[in-house]
């Protein structure tokens, strides 16, 4: 028997679980892989698999929403920050893991932990009693996703999310590639010399490689495809190939604050930027992968090694894993959901993870967190103080749960766009006002909620 069931056992719902059982509930937590199924971007039966990039992205409380974030979810004994701190690799003030390492501690953990049975199932419709918390994630298999369109009367929305190669380290050559963090910039866990790989090109390297992409071989999708819009974050290289000629240039091959050793003169000991680089970051803590920062693509696998193999410094790569593209399945959360997550014509039923609209790991397992919270104080009979909307994961929850529109609703990044403005504060000063304010209030919400444990 347990108290709760959560359904779903990648971020948000191993999260979840933890919160729960941590405080004395039981949890069945079902996973479908395992038994046999598999979702189109795991690779595993490990919960809490990183799909993509190895990134929690930044890890600066003070002048980024999502370090916010991090921050926040710190203070509330986060696993999943928990095994990302174990799991650390370096990258710049960015927080990368290693997913295997992580991955590892997080399954470790919750299959260990006495109040937790995970089991190895697919769930095909929403259960009719019982306090459930649906963590599927955007790859929702498709019999729980028609259940929980029929439970909502909603049509499901989707888009597209694109994934980035995988590089072995061992077959770039490093007599044309070097290793710099852009502007030397570096944290505690950065290595000495820098953290990322950068292959640099001359203009008429990166001409020719535009070229190639806009002429590549594409994967074709459905004709809904093309009304179905790309995450922002997650946009494939050719689709920002085709908006210019600089317009790659100017984003994920920008070159400015990387001087290329190989190019050094009297005048420029140091080298001089390239036209374009292409740069590549630890992604796994043995040092031996490492993935192609913002190349997501839906290139055909023929077209990509062919193509990437031209980028210098790539001419002999093995690729562990070629990029691709995905869907995504996610609930008009603002139409459908209360402020505590749960269906409104199903309130045993609660929603966390990206599956609610949130976007990004770092994001996926804050709802999780706080989704386990939540039923953790229903349980408890206790009532819940909603998180003030100053603080990351209150902002994030309350444009969740009924602050964004619901008819172009969209899954979000968490970002200080979703605060309550600070209108009167320099914009100089005004992150730093918005971390500032957003942990005296996180801080002082914490001091009351009291605790929840099984009555
Ligand atoms: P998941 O981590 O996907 O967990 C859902 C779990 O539910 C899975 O383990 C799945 O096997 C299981 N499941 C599904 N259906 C059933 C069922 N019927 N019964 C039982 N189990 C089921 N975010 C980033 O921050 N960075 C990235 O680089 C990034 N890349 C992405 C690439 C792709 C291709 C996709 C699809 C998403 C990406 N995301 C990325 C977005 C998002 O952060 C991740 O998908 C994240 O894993 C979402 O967490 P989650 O817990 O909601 O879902």
């Amino acid at each position: 028997t347990h108290d709760v069931h959560i359904i779903g056992g990648g971020l948000a719902g191993s999260e979840a679980a933890w919160q729960l059982a941590k405080r004395g509930f039981k949890v069945r937590l079902s996973e479908m892989r395992g038994s046999g199924e598999m979702t189109p971007a795991h690779q595993t039966d490990g919960l809490a698999e990183l799909v993509c990039s190895n990134s929690f992205r930044s890890d600066d409380d003070e002048k980024n929403a999502v370090g916010l974030l991090h921050h926040e979810m710190r203070r509330l004994d986060s696993l999943i920050m928990r095994a990302g701190e174990l799991a650390r690799v370096p990258a710049g003030s960015a927080m990368a893991v290693d997913r295997d390492v992580f991955s590892n501690e997080v399954t470790r953990t919750l299959s260990e932990h006495p109040n937790i049975t995970v089991v190895r199932e697919r769930i095909d419709s929403l259960p009719d009693s019982g306090m459930t918390i649906v963590a599927t994630g955007p790859l929702t298999a498709q019999a729980l996703a028609d259940s929980i369109v029929a439970a909502t009367g909603q049509e499901r929305l989707a888009f597209f999310d694109a994934i980035a190669p995988i590089v072995h380290r061992d077959s770039i050559d490093m007599d044309i590639a070097w290793i710099q963090s852009r502007w030397n910039k570096r944290t505690e866990a950065s290595n000495e010399d820098g953290d990322y790989i950068n292959c640099p090109m001359t203009k008429e390297q990166y001409l020719a490689f535009h070229q190639g992409l806009l002429d590549g071989e594409k994967t074709e999708f459905r004709e809904w495809e093309k009304e179905t819009p790309y995450f922002d974050g997650c946009m494939p290289i050719e689709v920002m190939a085709e908006r210019g000629v600089d317009t790659l240039r100017f984003g994920p091959m920008k070159p400015v604050g990387l001087d290329n050793p190989r190019d050094a003169t009297p005048e420029f000991p140091q080298g001089r930027w390239p036209y374009a680089v292409v740069q590549l970051r630890q992604d796994n803590k043995l040092g031996t992968l490492w993935n192609m920062v913002g190349f997501q693509t839906k290139l055909k696998y023929g077209a990509q090694i062919e193509l990437f193999r031209t980028i210098p410094g790539l001419e002999n790569a093995e690729f562990a894993r070629l990029g691709g593209l995905h869907r995504n399945t996610f609930l008009n959360s603002p139409l459908v959901l209360d402020r505590q997550l749960r269906l409104r014509n199903a309130p045993h039923v609660r929603f966390a993870g990206q599956v609610t609209g949130c976007e990004g790991y770092v994001e996926s397992s804050a709802v999780g967190l706080i989704a386990g919270m939540m039923a953790a104080f229903e349980l408890a009979g206790r009532e819940w103080a909603p998180l003030p909307t100053t603080t990351a994961m209150g902002a994030l929850l309350s444009h969740i749960t009924g602050d964004a529109e619901a008819e172009t609703f969209q899954p979000m990044n968490v970002n200080f766009g979703l605060f309550p403005p600070l209108h009167d504060v320099k914009k100089k000063a005004r992150k730093e006002a918005y971390t500032g304010r957003a942990k005296q209030d996180f801080g002082d919400w914490l001091g009351t909620i009291g605790e929840a444990v099984p009555a």
